[in-house]
């Protein structure tokens, strides 16, 4: 543990083992837990609330949650096991507020292949989350010449009937957030973070960065009310971009709907034993061999497996062909990492469709996790019960042994290792 939001802190310093107070290192851990899936849930939230739409249940829960974390308010490990789950609950209903608002304002997502080369002209590139602050730029760029481009999460932006009706949004480039020093350095255009997932510019590009909302670094531009005027006048400043061919062509754009709609189709395939398993493969990327893992996990999946994923773990595979079964793709990008909330849709049509629970059903989640949004998600599959997830590539430092026992114990949490042996122990 490590906690020193007190006057009574050791040393002046912080509590490593026990408070003076009596906060023990499991309260801690599950303290820090809750206030992550916190930070996790607001950007849920936050997201929802620029569409328009709030919750009052979740608006109630933040600060009652944070209130409980408050030196000397609660040392009961139960009260922290529940108020987590209780977090992972108004996450699960925060992620569907916010894709009922995305459905809402722009349409249902169909599967659409994106482009990853650059077009001979101005161009935007833009990351984060924000659907709305996509839907502006978009707006306020038509007929400028300038192209926009999606980087990391934003990639799913394309399936939306009314963010692809703009035949400027033009493609993606580079993978997770991460990358992006390189590739911001390498490609002479404006940048634009629309929220969380941006890096401390380097040199070669901070003059070229502008941020929004929540998202903020030095000497980078800050725009306010979605007013892009600034950010497009600079684009169209600088030297155009050439013509470039991508190395690859991505599919997103997959929805619940398009999924269910091949309810027939997946119900004969797997009766019929042409599909042995569903795997949802997802979460945020990290930089490091860990993540690895995950390409090396799907490239070994059967052919008579399908790979459900979501969020920028994408990445490390969304490259790679895997065709489909009768007509089922093989390979289905659900979104962003709030579109979470599909895969448990298409979970529980599943266990619908076949008559049983989600956990008897020839389905394992294997999630990254980078930041605090996979920690709220993680609460939210908890909250549900589902069981058996794989957790990698790396266990949350701030779980003690005995909170991922209880972890264990209750849903059979486990943490990723070879990526060969947990497919033969997955598929049994
Ligand atoms: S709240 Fe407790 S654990 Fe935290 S700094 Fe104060 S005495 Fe230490």
């Amino acid at each position: 543990m490590f906690c020193y939001q007190c006057e009574q802190t050791k040393g002046g310093t912080g509590c490593t083992t026990v408070g003076i107070c009596g906060k023990n290192e499991d309260i801690a851990s599950l303290q820090d837990n809750l206030i992550y899936t916190l930070k996790g849930l607001s950007a849920y939230v936050y997201h929802s609330n620029e569409l328009g739409v709030n919750d009052k249940e979740i608006d109630e829960f933040i600060p009652e949650a944070l209130y409980a974390t408050l030196t000397n308010s609660n040392f009961d490990l139960n009260d922290f096991v529940a108020m987590n789950l209780r977090a992972g609950e108004m996450t699960l209903k925060a992620m569907k507020m916010l894709k009922e608002a995305h459905f809402k304002k722009y349409g249902i997502p169909t599967p659409v292949q994106v482009q990853t080369g650059t077009k001979a002209g101005a161009g935007i590139l833009v990351t984060g989350h924000s659907l709305k602050a996509l839907e502006e730029l978009l707006k306020q760029t038509e007929g400028t010449g300038v192209n926009v481009y999606t980087h990391s999460e934003m990639l799913p932006a394309h399936g939306y009937p009314e963010l692809k009706k703009y035949k400027h949004l033009v493609g993606n480039l580079g993978k997770a957030w991460f990358d992006q020093k390189k590739l911001w350095s390498d490609n002479e255009m404006v940048l634009i973070a629309f929220g969380n997932c941006v890096l401390i510019p380097k040199e070669a590009y901070k003059d070229r960065l502008y941020c929004l909302g929540i998202a903020g670094v030095p000497e980078a531009k800050k725009i306010n009310g979605f007013d892009f005027s600034e950010a497009i006048a600079h684009a169209k400043r600088l030297k155009p971009l050439s013509e470039t061919k991508g190395d690859v062509v991505l599919t997103t754009g997959f929805s619940s709907n398009v999924v269910l709609s091949l309810a027939d189709k997946i119900k004969e395939a797997v009766t019929s034993g042409k599909i042995k398993h569903f795997f949802l493969v997802g979460g945020c990327d990290a930089p490091g061999k860990g993540g690895e893992y995950f390409r090396e996990f799907v490239q070994n999946a059967p052919k008579d497996t399908i790979i459900l994923t979501l969020a920028c773990g994408k990445y490390r595979f969304n490259d790679l062909d895997l065709g489909d079964i009768d007509g089922i793709p093989r390979l289905i990008d659900l979104g962003q990492c709030n579109d979470a909330i599909e895969a448990v849709n298409i979970a529980v049509a599943l266990a619908e469709l076949f008559e049983c629970e989600v956990n008897d059903l020839p389905l394992t989640l294997v999630l990254s996790w980078m930041e605090q949004k996979a920690v709220a998600i993680l609460m939210s599959l908890f909250h549900l019960g589902i069981k058996g997830i794989y957790l990698g590539p790396k266990p949350p430092a701030w779980i003690t042994p005995n909170v991922f026992k209880v972890l264990q114990d209750n849903f059979d949490l486990r943490l990723t290792g070879d990526a060969k042996e947990d497919m033969a122990v997955m598929l049994g």
